[in-house]
Parts: C-alpha cells; structure tokens; sequence
C-alpha cells in the first residue's frame, strides 16, 4: 500500500518550491507572468481561511459556551487564559529586551545603508497615520470597541473578531440561562454549524500545498530586491529572529513540560500546519481556523476550551509581535544614539504588552502598532523607515510565535481543566 505524505511535509515541499520559483522568475523575469497568475492563487487561499473564520469562531464559540452547565466556569477560564496570555507576553518582551541591550545591534549602526526609496517613505508615512489614528482614541476605547451596535457588521470585518466573540458569549450564555426545550433547535444547528465548517477547513488544507506555493512565489518576486537590505539590518534581524527562536525551542516547550503532558515533540507535529499557515499569511486571524482544528483534533485540547482560548489568542496574544517591538524599539533608539534608561526600558515592557494586544492580527499590524511604544519612549517615529525594507520576512516569523503561543496556551488551559485527551499516532501526522 501507498505510504501517505503527512499533510506537514506536502506544505514544506510547496514552500520551498515557491521560494525556488519565486527567485528563478525574478531571475528571468517572469515577473509579469507571476503576478497575473500566480499570485492571484496565494490570494484566493487566504480568501477562503478568512471566509470561514468568523462563521467557526461564531458557532464553535456558541456550541462551547452553550455545553458548559454553569457559568462560573467560564469565567474561571476565561481568567485563566487572560493571566496566561499576559504573562507570556510579558516574558517574550523581557527576552526582547535582553537580547537587544547585549546584542545592541544599533551601535555604529550606518543609516546611509538603507537609502530611503519611495517606497519605504510612503509606506513608512502610512504606518505613522495609521498609528495616529489609533493614539487620539480615549482611555476607554478598547472597551467602547469591543460592544458591537451592529453584529453583521463586526462579522463582516476580520479586525472586529472582539465583537463577534463578545456576541457569540452573549448568545452562548443566553442558551445556558433558558430551559432546554426552548433551545434544543438553535443548539443543535449551531452544532451542525460548527461540523460543517470544520469539515470546509479539511477541504482548504488539501490545497494548502499550492496555496503557500503561490503565497511564497508572490513574496519573492515582490521582495527579491530587499536581499541588500537584509544583509545591511542582518545584525538586528538577527536578533528579532534568535529571540523568535528561542520562544519557540525553550519557553513553549518548558511552559508545556511544566504544565501539561503533552510532549513537544507531538505538540510540534500537530500544530506545523498552523505554523506553517501562519508563515506565509503573515496573518494568525486568517490561520485561526486551521490553529483550532489542528489542536482539537491533533493536540487533542477539547472543542470547549479551544474555542474561547484560540479565539480570544489570535485578536490579544502576539508573543512574537511583542517580542519584536522591543527589539525594533531599542535597535531604532540605539541607530539614533538615544540612550534609554531603566524607566524607559520599563515602559517598553508595558507599552509592548498592551500595543501587540491592540495590533490586529492582519500583516504589518505590529509595525503600525510600534509606532506607538516609540511615542512612549520619545524615539523619532521616522526611524520606522530603518526597519520597514525587512519588516515582512520577521511580520512572517513573528506570526509563528503568536501562533504557536496561542495554541501553546490552549493546550495548558486544557490540561489544568482537564479537558485533554490522547491522540493516536496516526492523528497526529495525518
Ligand atoms: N502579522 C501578525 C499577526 O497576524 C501581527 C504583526 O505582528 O504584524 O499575528
């Protein structure tokens, strides 16, 4: 009998071919040809992840809310994850922090290497309206933007995933609180709801494989000049990717040696699609739908815990993009010889934490959210323009950890809930 190809590997191989073609038809230029035929594919698969994550984040949510037998429970998890979230976050700014201050990547730092194109200024200029946007709300805003006046209208934009969630706890929670023949119908809608997206998101992964092909393809051809960049900021690259790295290969795994049984090894093996997602949309919102499927039915973390955790991971828990901050923060400080002292250092670790819970999850969104930390700390905003020509290639990095975080989180809350059960072997590759 045919062996199967575990779907993990069939991903890596369209990754790498997407690379190989992407540099090949920048070489020969087949540019043209790329963007009108390729690229559209990489986009219709992101399409279709975005499609479905707000229908599976609505019916999982309400399907999972609804089974609890009593609220307190939900609140009891619900403040765990949010504990959990903030201090992991904490912990992968302080890992910023460190690896910067030792490594100080910006010390002699030359500016002329990165001559400032078109393109970075204005995308630069954009970052910083963006961002200015976001400075002249109130304290209060981000509670005023979590309740929704118009639910179809949350639903219909992917940066509102707050609103929907809100919404559908509301909705779950109503379902609790009635009598059971009242609500029997909507229940099991919801649940048939929620197996049929879950059976949409299979159909997607089988064309994973050429999806990140066309994505990877598209980026290289679009990005194949930002290679001299790259070398001239490797330094501080360098050490965005080292502090990336080692969330990935130290923290999460001794978080979940710690606190759960699942070994990471098996953790790893169930969760690389997702990873894998998360690396070539730069996006953890569009890889949300594929993060919960690989953990409830991969990791094993129940459908209850999953679909409050992951949710919730997506919109406010970015260890990656926090990481990422203060590192950028300190390298652009360090570039402009600013000398930051321990209150400085101190209000990076704050602002870091609450602006990669306010950055959306969409690509590019910690760099508009960065301009915020370096208001804080009186960094000149146009030192965006240093870091912007590779700020993609760590956006896609970046998107890992979170990812990677959110599912790890997951997995501790179900194990302390007890709600975890075993997967065989063949789960875990298929
Ligand atoms: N792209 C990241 C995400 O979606 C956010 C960011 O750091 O830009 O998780």
């Amino acid at each position: 009998m045919r062996k199967k190809i575990a779907l993990h590997w069939k991903i890596i191989i369209g990754m790498v071919l997407g690379v190989l073609y992407g540099l090949l038809a920048s070489r020969l230029a087949w540019v043209e040809f790329t963007s009108d035929w390729i690229k559209p594919l990489g986009t219709i698969f992101v399409n279709l992840l975005k499609l479905i994550a707000v229908p599976l984040v609505f019916a999982s949510l309400i399907k999972g809310v609804a089974s609890l037998s009593d609220i307190s429970k939900l609140s009891r998890i619900g403040g765990k994850t949010i504990a959990i979230y903030l201090i992991s976050t904490v912990i992968a700014v302080s890992i910023g922090l460190i690896l910067v201050n030792v490594v100080k990547p910006g010390d002699g730092f030359d500016k002329g290497s990165v001559s400032k194109t078109e393109q970075i200024e204005e995308g630069t200029n954009k970052k910083i309206a963006a961002a200015e946007e976001v400075k002249e709300e109130g304290p209060l805003q981000f509670l005023i933007d979590i309740v929704p006046t118009n639910i179809f209208e949350s639903a219909s934009n992917n940066r509102n995933m707050l609103q929907v969630i809100f919404f559908a706890i509301l909705f779950g929670i109503a379902m609790v609180m009635l009598p059971n023949e009242k609500i029997s119908h909507v229940k099991g809608f919801f649940n048939g709801i929620n197996d049929i997206i879950l059976q949409i998101v299979d159909m997607i992964m089988i064309s994973a494989p050429y999806g990140v092909f066309a994505l990877l393809a598209g980026l290289v051809v679009d990005f194949g000049a930002s290679a001299e960049l790259f070398i001239a900021l490797a330094k501080y690259s360098a050490t965005v990717i080292v502090g990336l790295l080692f969330m990935i290969f130290a923290v999460y795994p001794f978080i979940l040696s710690v606190f759960t049984k699942v070994k990471y090894l098996d953790f790893f093996k169930g969760i690389s699609p997702a990873q894998m997602l998360a690396f070539s949309t730069s996006s953890s919102a569009a890889t949300l739908p594929v993060t919960m499927e690989r953990c409830e039915e991969h990791i094993g973390v129940s459908e209850e815990v999953s679909s409050f955790v992951l949710p919730l991971g997506a919109t406010i828990n970015m260890d990656g993009t926090s990481l990422y901050q203060a590192v950028a923060a300190v390298f652009i400080a360090q570039a402009f010889s600013i000398d930051l002292d321990m209150g400085q250092q101190l209000t990076i670790v704050l602002t870091a934490t609450l602006a990669s819970i306010g950055a959306a999850a969409v690509p590019g969104a910690g760099m508009v959210m960065l301009v915020i930390v370096l208001g804080a700390i009186g960094v000149p905003t146009e030192g965006l323009a240093l870091i912007f020509g590779v700020d993609r290639l760590l956006d896609m990095l970046r998107t890992v950890v979170n990812v990677t975080g959110d599912a790890t989180v997951a997995t501790v809350v179900a194990s302390s809930e007890g709600q975890i059960r075993e997967v065989a072997e063949e789960e875990l590759m298929s």
